[in-house]
């Protein structure tokens, strides 16, 4: 017998043993859609909060996770449940994203915000804009509608409309609360920084989300009016893809809130998916090394980070932040640092 047909014959018989055996693939679990959603970080403390405002606040973050689950059980994308969850919180004059935002030094308010697709990392923003109810559905519509990833000012506002997206004058987002934020820390000021002086009611509140959906998409999110008397043009973190929000399937999606110019500095949502990315790291592990840095720097806030496997995770170094998530097995909602289990 040759060699070439001794190989035909072996190859024959390996052929034959695979036909007798076949290999059963391996059952592929389809992934559970989850969502996870913050309504700002902060010295959120409950000795300083009444058992009202706090059931207004649970109530406000359990309507955005219910906006944004409706979406999910439904078989819906992630950028469309981070989306519909945002809105809910924009309209929400406890939040500082839309309706109740902060005022800007000079009484006006200008929204950023941003919104990324882990499927193809596509991304759309607005900056500082001044007329557009929901700043999410406009960056939404810059991602979806534009060439571009973001637009800022009057053209943001401008391209807002021209989509026909609900427009309102610049007062529509005044509340009594924020005004009186504005006047305190205006007449505080006294040439000193404002950094300094702002309580974390005068600057909390931004928005976000993280998805993934049951086809294992993941997508983020960010809203935010800023911090209270930010110099007019200001523009933080939120709108910044990389810095307050990123996403990329079977990696991570991040949404942020804090100093805004911290997170910029640090990049705080890009550095976490890359060490998760490059580095194997859990996104928990990354987002504490991220927040370090932030830390370090001097500034504090917190992320919600969720994984291409759906593990949701919330860290943050203040003593609080507006938190809640929800999945196909529950839901929950949480406002105060609770001590870690062990903890007296
Ligand atoms: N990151 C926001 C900003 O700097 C503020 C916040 O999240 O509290 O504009």
């Amino acid at each position: 017998m040759t060699l070439k047909s001794l190989t035909i014959l072996a190859a024959t018989g390996l052929f034959l043993a695979a036909c007798a055996t076949p290999v059963e693939p391996e059952p592929v679990a389809a992934p559970e859609w989850h969502l996870a959603i913050h309504g700002g970080a902060g010295v959120i403390l409950r000795e300083t909060m009444t058992p009202e405002e706090e059931a207004a606040y649970t109530a406000g973050l359990n309507e955005a996770l219910a906006a944004g689950a409706a979406v999910l059980r439904e078989g819906g994308s992630a950028v469309d449940a981070v989306q519909a969850a945002v809105i809910p919180m924009e309209n929400n004059p406890l939040f500082n994203a839309g309706y109740g935002a902060v005022f800007a030094a000079n009484g006006t308010h200008e929204l950023d915000a941003s919104i990324m697709d882990g499927r193809d990392r596509d991304a759309g923003a607005v900056a500082g804009v001044m007329r557009v109810k929901n700043p999410i559905l406009a960056a939404r519509a810059v991602m979806d509608n534009s060439e571009h990833v973001m637009f800022a000012g009057p053209g943001a506002d401008q391209f807002a409309d021209a989509q026909g997206l609900e427009m309102v004058v610049n007062t529509y987002f005044d509340t009594d609360r924020r005004r009186q934020a504005l006047d305190r820390l205006l007449e505080s000021r006294e040439g000193k920084p404002l950094a300094a002086l702002r309580t974390d009611e005068e600057r909390f509140g931004t928005v976000g989300a993280v998805a993934i959906d049951s086809a294992g998409n993941l997508a983020a999110a960010t809203t935010t009016g800023g911090m209270t008397a930010k110099a007019a043009g200001r523009v933080g973190d939120a709108p910044l893809i990389g810095a307050a929000t990123y996403a990329e399937n079977g990696v991570c999606a991040v949404s942020a809130t804090g100093h805004g110019e911290y997170f910029i500095r640090v990049g705080v949502a890009k550095t976490i998916c890359d060490r998760v990315k490059f580095e194997d790291e859990s996104v928990g592990v990354a987002a504490a090394v991220a927040l370090g840095e932030v830390a370090d720097l001097g500034g504090d806030g917190g992320v919600i980070v969720i994984d291409g496997a759906g593990n949701v995770d919330f860290v943050f170094n203040s003593p609080g932040m507006y938190r809640g998530e929800i999945s196909a097995s529950g839901s929950s909602t949480a406002i105060f640092r609770e001590p870690a289990a062990g903890d007296e």
